[in-house]
């Protein structure tokens, strides 16, 4: 027989989980209620992701996988639904950045960036639509950025996060009638190692970079990833199935 919080219990597959958004998106899932796999590249850097969910009385399964590796994304996304339960919420959050002006753009700084963006994004998506369909429910949640409407010294960031939006778009218009929605969150600065990244890069301490980013921002603060995580929850809820094919730009304002 089947029970009431079996029919509720879903499994969410959250990528880049171990730290910064994924890991906030990760948490406030399982918050949710959700069984939670926290994939990353190393398996080992997404466990104390899982101990927290775990401590906290929810579920979560580390899994160490490249988004960008077709076949590792495959048995990644068996594993889950062995281990975890069919997955049917997918959160593709994985990011690098290798920034630099369009001149000084190596071939393998752009082709890093599409890697794991975008052929991540399609990867995993593909080899959980299936678990969707089936189940007749689905919630894709694809990060895009405000980047996606350029920013100097990002034309592969931007092109992969603008490329991101037309993915969940058309995913929208595909799955739909599965009972499969997309959406994209285009989040603006939000205080995680990436940003402290290009803070190093630009050789300006993290507090000096951080104040002016936020003298910008009409809400007066830098995001964190809760914010993000909050936006996420939204998307993945039973209620939010008439919402599919959006872009929100959750940036502390109406631009980015
Ligand atoms: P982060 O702190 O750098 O975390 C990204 C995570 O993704 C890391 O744990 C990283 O693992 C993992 N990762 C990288 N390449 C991977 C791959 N090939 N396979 C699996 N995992 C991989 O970044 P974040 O700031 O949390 O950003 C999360 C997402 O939000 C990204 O898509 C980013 O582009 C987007 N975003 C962030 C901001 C922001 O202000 N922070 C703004 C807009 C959009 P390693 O540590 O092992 O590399």
């Amino acid at each position: 027989m089947t029970t009431s919080s079996e029919i509720t219990t879903r499994t969410a597959i959250v990528t880049g989980a171990a730290r910064g958004i994924g890991a906030g998106v990760a948490k406030r899932l399982a918050e949710d209620g959700l069984a939670v796999a926290v994939l990353d590249l190393d398996e080992a850097a997404c466990k104390a992701v899982v101990d927290e969910i775990d401590a906290a009385g929810g579920r979560a399964l580390a899994v160490g996988v490249d988004v960008a590796d077709e076949e590792g994304v495959q048995t990644a996304v068996e594993r889950v639904a062995a281990e975890l339960g069919d997955p049917t919420v997918l959160v593709n959050n994985a990011g690098i950045l290798r920034d630099n002006l369009l001149f000084k753009m190596s071939v393998s700084d752009w082709d890093a960036v599409m890697a794991v963006h975008l052929r991540g994004s399609f990867l995993l998506t593909r080899a959980v639509q299936g678990y969707m369909t089936k189940a007749g429910f689905g919630r894709i949640i694809n990060l895009s950025s405000t980047s996606a409407l350029g920013n100097r010294g990002q034309a592969n960031y931007a092109a992969a996060k603008a490329g991101i939006q037309g993915f969940t778009k058309t995913l929208a218009f595909e799955l739909g009638k599965f009972g499969v929605t997309a959406n994209a969150i285009a989040p603006g600065f939000i205080e995680t190692e990436m940003t402290k990244a290009t803070a190093d890069r630009l050789g300006v301490p993290f507090d000096e970079f951080k104040a002016f980013v936020v003298k910008d921002i009409p809400v007066a603060r830098g995001g964190l990833p809760a914010d993000i995580a909050h936006a996420a929850s939204f998307f993945a809820s039973e209620g939010a199935g008439f919402v599919s094919g959006q872009v929100l730009y959750v940036a502390g304002g109406p631009k980015a």
